[in-house]
C-alpha cells in the first residue's frame, strides 16, 4: 500500500491497525504531505522498529518524471510514467503572481469530445490518490528551486475528474490538509464536462471552486462535439451547478474553446449570455489548439474579440484566455500528444 495516496483519518485506521497511538499517524502524514520525503528512514522521530514494520508493509512510491518540455512563455510540460506504464502530463503554469499546476485525473479519457487530443487516444485507467497528488510533489519539488511554490491547482489535465471522483476528493483532501502542503480549497479548481450527479458530493466534500467544460449553447450542438451531453443535458448539468454548494462563495466558470464555423457565431454568443446570465457565472473563453488530425480550425481572432464583447454587452464577465505552452503541446486540450502509451 503507498501511503502517499492515504488521507489523514485513512492513515489514522492504518496505524491504529498496527496498534500505534492517533499522534502517529499525524506524525506519519507531516513526513509524507508535508515534508514529501520518500524513504520511511528519514522520518526521524518514529522509532526504528515501526519503521521497519511500515516499511514491510507499505510503500511511498513517487512519480518518475520522464520528459519535461519548456515553452517559451515559461509553462513546462512534465510526462510522467507510472508503474504501470501508463503515461500521464501534468503542466506548470507560471505567471507573476502566481504558479498554477494543472494535473491529470485519468490516464486517457473515455469522453471523446471530438475537438480534444486527449479524447482521441482513448482511455486506460483512472489515475490513484497517491497518482494525483505525487503530480503536485514532483511539481513542487521543480518549482522550489526557483524559490517559488505552486499557489494554485486545478484539475484540468488528462482525464475527466468526475469519473475519479472518489480519488479525486481524496487528493483534495489531503492537498488541503493543515499537516500537508495546506492548500486552500478556493485555491483548487475541478473541470468538468458535465458529470452532474457528482457536482453535489465534490463540492459538499471539498468546497473547491468548480468550471465546467461548456463549449456549446444547446444540446443539439453539445451532442455533437460532447456525446457526454446525451447523459447530463444541458438543463440538469445547470441545475446540477446551481445547486453546487460551493457556488455562491465563488462563480462557477464557464469554458468554451472557440471553433471556427462551429459554435463562434453571433447566435452562438447569445445563447452563451443566457445560460451564464441563468447561472450567474463567468466565461472563459479559450482559443482552440489545434492537433495532427482534427479537422477542427480556430476562430480568428477578429472573430474571438467580437464574440467576447456581445458577452461583455450583456454585462457578463469573459475573459479570453491566452494560449499558453502552445510549442510544447501543453495548451489545453492537447495533452497526451507527445507520448501517451499504452501499457
Ligand atoms: S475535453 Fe476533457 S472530458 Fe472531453 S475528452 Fe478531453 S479530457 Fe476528456
Amino acid at each position: 500500500m503507498n501511503l502517499r495516496g492515504l488521507t489523514m483519518q485513512e492513515l489514522t485506521e492504518e496505524m491504529l491497525a498496527l496498534h500505534q497511538p492517533k499522534f502517529r499517524a499525524k506524525q506519519l502524514f507531516q513526513w509524507i504531505h508535508q515534508h514529501r520525503v520518500v524513504n520511511f528512514s528519514d522520518m526521524l522521530n518514529v522509532s526504528k522498529e515501526l519503521r521497519a514494520s511500515i516499511d514491510a508493509a507499505h510503500t511511498l512510491t513517487q512519480l518518475t518524471i520522464t520528459e519535461r518540455h519548456l515553452s517559451q512563455d515559461g509553462t513546462e510540460k512534465l510526462t510522467m510514467t507510472l508503474e504501470d506504464k501508463s503515461v500521464i502530463e501534468a503542466v506548470i503554469i507560471p505567471d507573476k503572481k502566481r504558479i498554477t499546476l494543472c494535473v491529470s485525473s485519468q490516464a486517457g479519457c473515455p469522453l471523446n469530445c471530438s475537438f480534444c487530443k486527449t479524447g482521441h487516444l482513448g482511455f486506460l485507467r483512472n489515475l490513484t490518490v497517491a497518482e494525483i497528488v505525487g503530480q503536485v510533489y514532483a511539481a513542487q519539488k521543480i518549482v522550489e528551486k526557483q524559490e517559488r511554490r505552486i499557489t494554485n491547482i486545478v484539475y484540468m489535465g488528462m482525464g475527466e475528474p468526475l469519473l475519479n471522483t472518489g480519488n479525486v476528493i481524496k487528493s483534495i483532501q489531503i492537498l488541503t490538509d493543515d499537516f500537508g502542503q495546506n492548500f486552500s480549497n478556493r485555491k483548487i479548481t475541478v473541470s468538468t464536462a458535465g458529470i452532474a450527479d457528482q457536482l453535489h458530493q465534490l463540492g459538499s466534500e471539498t468546497g473547491v471552486n468548480l468550471a465546467i467544460s461548456l463549449h456549446a449553447a444547446t444540446n443539439e450542438l453539445r451532442d455533437k462535439i460532447m456525446p457526454i451531453n446525451k447523459q447530463f443535458p444541458l438543463e440538469v448539468l445547470m441545475k446540477a451547478i446551481r445547486e453546487y454548494p460551493a457556488h455562491k462563495r465563488k462563480k462557477t466558470v464557464l469554458e468554451y474553446i472557440l471553433l471556427k464555423g462551429i459554435n463562434d457565431s453571433a447566435a452562438d454568443a447569445k445563447k452563451l449570455a443566457k445560460i451564464t446570465h441563468q447561472l450567474d457565472a463567468k466565461v472563459n473563453l479559450i482559443p482552440f489548439n489545434s492537433f495532427e488530425g482534427t479537422s477542427f480550425e480556430a476562430s480568428s481572432e477578429e472573430v474571438v474579440l467580437a464574440f467576447q464583447k456581445l458577452l461583455v454587452d450583456k454585462h457578463i464577465t469573459a475573459i479570453i484566455r491566452t494560449a499558453r505552452g502552445d510549442e510544447s503541446s501543453a495548451a489545453c486540450g492537447q495533452l497526451g500528444v507527445l507520448s501517451h502509451k499504452k501499457s
